[in-house]
């Protein structure tokens, strides 16, 4: 049997995992440069090119969720896919003990976390044979919360602001812009979409995933496919949703499209949304051996930096206008805080997510959280002798916790919550309510905010497995953005208002 496939896979699930392809740097280095670095949208892109630095220099994960690994292999005539298989998942098995992944493997009937990204559908494998006499292996890791914005349509269709989409390219156009406009910051923008037309409920999502493996950069043989692509990208960066939703002129990196034929009764558009920590590599191996022969989307030299050692150094890039927040926090403190203010938080930060805010609903919380800040965060945590160190923790998706979160805040009295992507209309009322804020971090950088982590004081919870309990962190200067505040205001809902409007003006197309 090939005995270095073990190592190759170890290899590419690494790589995948913490260093970011020259395509996707690219785009966020256009990024970089199209928005104002004093504006939120500014703020964000260079925190997460900072982020992106700092992962590739120390090999941590881009970002702390890393996602569903989904391997697309093409081995000659004969190979053993079995074995092959075998050793995909042991390898994965390998990468999780080491960190490069989180365990992100779940039964879906108990909640229990495997721990070691294997269970019933983890991690995802395709075998294709081919001629060559060569195996070629490509993965992509994609996280839940740009898993969670992608969208399906059955044409034709009535859109909001956008009107009816037909069975045309034209109503595919709409469905996309749809799509992206309703993503706004849950998804970590600025980010990729990979489109099918036509085929199946089934077949049309796994072709739109496949279009993720498309680079940035190509351009579509097909020069209908092509132009829409084009189209799409330019329109979808009119919307002014921005980096993280923050507002901003990218929204989109890239678009790709690929079509199937369908039943002449449907007419499918599936979109597979993509985050800007788009993580995607591919590997060539000699069949004989399963030693790396040459890598797909990336050369050998090491990556580009994104920005100078001196700026990664810098950190978090200051003006002069923030405010300082220490936990325990007042209710006076909160009050203060209004929309758009950039806050320094310091002291105890307790993590809680989906399985601690279910539990927090039926059971007292382990500990007091009256004027604490609430962190939707699920980290990848290192055991160091007898303690813990958090090797990556950005902010999750914080909407999956809309149900809850209005009852915890007035019933346990914390006062302020970080997360991304925004919540909406109960949360606002409930923020206003109780005297409560919603502090928006940067959605993905995992790094970055590791670094702002001082140590792990303890843990609660922890029958929740790793990324689900409640870490009790220490943190100095954690910066992060007022998007909801204890007055009403929500920056996701005037975003979404206005991204709307301008979407509405591109409901024919060329405008
Ligand atoms: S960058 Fe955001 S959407 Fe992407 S995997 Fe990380 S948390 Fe999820």
């Amino acid at each position: 049997m090939l005995p270095v496939f073990f190592d190759s896979m170890v290899e590419l699930i690494t790589r995948t995992s913490t260093d970011l392809p020259p395509d996707v740097r690219a785009a966020m280095r256009t990024a970089l440069a199209t928005e104002d670095a004093s504006s939120r949208a500014g703020q964000a892109i260079t925190i997460i090119a900072q982020n992106i630095d700092q992962a590739a220099s120390c090999e941590g994960p881009i970002c702390q969720d890393t996602g569903m690994p989904t391997f697309e292999v093409k081995v000659p005539v004969g190979a053993n896919q079995i074995w092959l298989k075998k050793q995909i998942r042991e390898a994965v098995a390998e990468a999780t003990r080491r960190g490069k992944l989180r365990p992100n493997s779940v039964d879906s009937i108990t909640g229990q976390n495997s721990g070691d990204n294997l269970g019933p559908g983890t991690p995802i494998v395709h075998f294709e044979q081919w001629e060559a006499p060569h195996i070629e292996v490509r993965l992509i890791l994609k996280g839940g919360g740009c898993e969670n914005t992608n969208a399906q349509y059955s044409l034709p269709a009535e859109l909001d602001h956008l009107g009816r989409a037909d069975r045309t390219l034209e109503g595919v156009r709409k469905c996309i812009l749809h799509a992206v406009w309703k993503a706004q910051g849950k998804g970590c923008g600025p980010g990729a979409v990979g489109v099918c037309i036509g085929g199946d409920r089934t077949s049309g999502y796994l072709h739109a995933k496949e279009q993720l493996f498309r680079t940035l950069d190509d351009a579509n043989p097909d020069p209908r496919l092509a132009a829409l692509e084009e189209e799409v990208l330019d329109e979808a960066n009119r919307l002014t949703v921005g980096p993280m939703g923050f507002s901003g002129k990218t929204t989109l990196i890239g678009c790709k499209v690929g079509a199937l034929n369908r039943l002449p009764a449907s007419f499918f558009v599936s979109i597979a949304y993509d985050c800007w920590a788009f993580r995607r590599l591919g590997v060539n191996l000699d069949a004989g051996s399963g030693a790396i022969t040459s890598w797909m989307y990336r050369d050998e030299s090491p990556s580009q930096p994104m920005l100078s050692p001196e700026a990664v150094a810098a950190g978090f890039p200051r003006t002069g206008r923030e405010i300082p927040l220490r936990a325990p926090i007042s209710e006076e403190d909160v009050r203060a805080l209004k929309v758009g203010d950039v806050v320094l938080v310091s002291g105890r930060v307790y993590t809680g997510r989906d399985a601690v805010h279910a539990h927090l609903m039926k059971h007292e919380p382990p500990v007091d959280l009256h004027g604490a800040v609430l962190y939707h965060c699920g980290p990848v945590v290192a055991k160091e002798g007898d303690g813990w160190r958090i090797t990556a923790a950005g902010p999750t998706t914080s909407i999956r916790e809309e149900p809850y979160q209005a009852e915890i805040l007035e019933r346990y009295g914390v006062r302020v919550v970080i997360g991304k992507g925004g919540m909406g209309a109960k949360t606002l009322a409930g923020l206003k309510e109780s005297g409560a804020v919603y502090l928006n971090g940067i959605g993905g950088a995992a790094q970055f905010y590791a670094r702002c982590i001082e140590r792990v004081d303890g843990v609660s919870l922890t029958e929740f497995g790793t990324p689900e309990a409640m870490w009790h962190l220490e943190v100095r200067d954690f910066p992060a953005i007022v998007t909801m505040d204890a007055h009403g205001n929500s920056l996701h809902k005037d975003v979404e208002v206005e991204s709307g409007k301008v979407l509405a003006t591109l409901s024919s197309p060329g405008v």
